[in-house]
């Protein structure tokens, strides 16, 4: 199931960046998704699918949601 993520939240991620970050920021929706490491500066191009899998929660807004907050139960009609 897709997750809403929207560029500007904050994704913390199960393992971490080799520079022991776990927090990274989105800039780029799309097919291929591109964050920011918040730990180095470094960025990442990343599919959806994988950036989802390495999702452990995203921050948004001064509030923090967990993955099953964020799926996409209506698929259809956003996709
Ligand atoms: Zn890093």
């Amino acid at each position: 199931m897709p997750l809403k993520l929207l560029e500007g939240d904050i994704i913390v991620t199960k393992k971490k960046h080799p520079c022991g970050s776990f927090e990274f920021e989105i800039n780029r929706v799309g097919a291929d998704f591109r964050m920011q490491c918040l730990g180095c500066g470094k960025q990442i191009w990343i599919e959806r699918k994988n950036l989802e899998k390495r999702i452990k929660k995203v921050r948004r807004d001064n509030e923090e949601f967990k993955k099953d907050d964020l799926v996409i139960k209506d698929y259809s009609s956003n996709y």
